[in-house]
């Protein structure tokens, strides 16, 4: 275990190991580079590939902050067809791919995408569906699916997370992320300190509903969390070694995640609220922002939820036994009043998973008084306390509040008592709906944020 914790990324793209959870564990990443002035390695990573034209993805954006370097280094040896989107505000929807799609023809073998955020969610679909491997150059170290296996798409509105492929390189260049905007450096930063988050979830659903847990993927994204937050201070500064804690630990915590296959060790009710967000902000066609900003801010609020089961005396809570007056319309309607037009997609998504009938109710929230004292023992101390948390983002620059992303009241409070029906997935806040105290929950938190 020690051995592997000892790692870096780079070393451990390739790795296949038999683990102490029982499962053998797989990172099929052909390679990862980590350095300053490293966007000729590309060369050597394309080479390793069958010959032929590559195909090479950018916008009008990053093809200005690596991508016109990159065609050039590419151009001497390699075939090139390109497809440069131009919008700013590219969303990784139907449209997009339809676009790349039509870029396809039967010479490529490679397709190299320079970018972040969307631009690699689209590449790593397009790779999946042509079977083509992709290299990535990022251009920023905001998010952590560079070495993800899942690409999340909007789909009529709905957005909707997809297994894909890994990529087959990562080549993160430290002197090309270094000058990316704060927004996306806040971002990346937000994104890993919300597995504070998704690793308290996953032991929290390991304890109630015995789901698979795995200590050493549970220890890797906690060493990818505790290398970010030890450089929070860097990130104003734009150090070399801040960048490159925030770029290893994303690229981790994307291995994690392939590691066991599917998000759960780097995705819980944090992320649950930031896609709420983001559906909502598309939905009304508002002014979006990086997933890992809200990442960030909603972390905290998942803290204070944390904080506040800390001091509940749960036998009273089960003696009120308000978890028995759940019903489906009361439900429904939360849903209809935040997602209007795109509420029945989300109804019918999560109907099946809801009970409505009493004595599943009942014997839901008995299970989790007994495991009760378990969960405060074993989940709370994974967590910073609000205080220190907070302190940290502000160090790091990072916005702080829901206000920020300009939700109103109604609509953050309608949004924890519904992100967790926009995904299958048993969390935190099925947990609070279970013992029939989400609605206080989420007057409690509201006005925490909008006194
Ligand atoms: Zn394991
Ligand atoms: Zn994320």
């Amino acid at each position: 275990m020690n051995e592997l914790l000892m790692k870096n990324p780079e070393e451990m793209a390739g790795l296949t190991f038999p683990c102490s959870c029982g499962r053998t564990h797989s990172i099929d990443i052909n390679g990862v580079r980590i350095g300053s002035g490293i966007l000729s390695d590309i060369v050597k990573s394309l080479q390793s590939l069958p010959s032929g034209t590559v195909l090479f993805i950018a916008d009008s954006t990053t093809y200005e902050v690596g991508g016109r370097k990159v065609e050039s280094i590419l151009s001497k040896d390699f075939a090139l067809e390109k497809v440069i989107f131009s919008n700013t505000h590219l969303h990784p929807d139907e449209a997009a791919m339809e676009q790349l799609r039509a870029a396809i023809n039967p010479n490529i073998t490679a397709i190299v995408v320079v970018g972040s955020g969307t631009l690699n969610d689209l590449a790593r679909y397009l790779s999946c569906e042509t079977k083509i491997p992709y290299i990535v150059v990022c251009t920023a170290p905001s998010m952590d699916g560079y070495a993800s296996m899942v690409s999340p798409l909007i789909t009529k509105g709905v957005k909707v997370t997809y297994s894909a492929v890994y990529p087959y390189c990562i080549i993160a260049d430290i002197a090309i992320m270094k000058e990316a905007p704060f927004h996306m450096l806040h971002a990346g930063f937000g994104d890993i300190v919300g597995k504070y988050s998704a690793l308290a979830e996953w032991k929290l659903a390991n304890i109630i509903n015995d789901e698979y847990y795995c200590e050493i993927t549970a220890a890797l994204v906690e060493k990818a969390v505790r290398q970010c937050v030890s450089s929070a201070a860097g990130i104003m500064v734009r150090t070399p070694e801040a960048i490159r804690s925030i770029i290893e630990g994303l690229i981790l915590s994307g291995m994690c995640i392939g590691m066991i296959g599917n998000s759960r060790p780097a995705s819980g009710e944090e992320h649950r609220l930031s896609h709420t967000w983001e559906m909502l902000a598309l939905m009304r066609g508002q002014e979006t922002f990086l997933h890992g900003n809200q990442v960030g801010i909603a972390t905290e609020i998942i803290i204070h939820v944390y904080e506040y089961l800390a001091t509940v005396d749960i036998n009273k809570v089960y003696a009120d036994g308000k978890f028995r007056s759940l019903t489906r319309e009361k439900w429904e309607n939360n849903i209809k009043q935040l997602f209007g037009d795109i509420a029945p997609q989300i109804i019918e998504l999560k109907a099946p998973d809801m009970n409505f009938d009493e004595i599943p109710r009942e014997k839901a929230a008995q299970n989790i008084v007994q495991k009760w004292d378990t969960i405060k023992e074993s989940v709370l101390p994974i967590l910073p306390s609000t205080d220190s948390y907070h302190e940290m983002m502000e160090t790091a620059g990072c916005h702080l509040t829901p206000r920020d992303l300009n939700l109103d009241r109604e609509s953050f409070r309608l949004s924890l008592l519904t992100a967790k029906d926009i995904r299958q997935r048993f969390g935190l806040f099925q947990v609070l709906e279970d013992i029939g105290i989400l609605d206080e929950v989420a007057e409690m938190i509201t006005s925490i944020y909008y006194s």
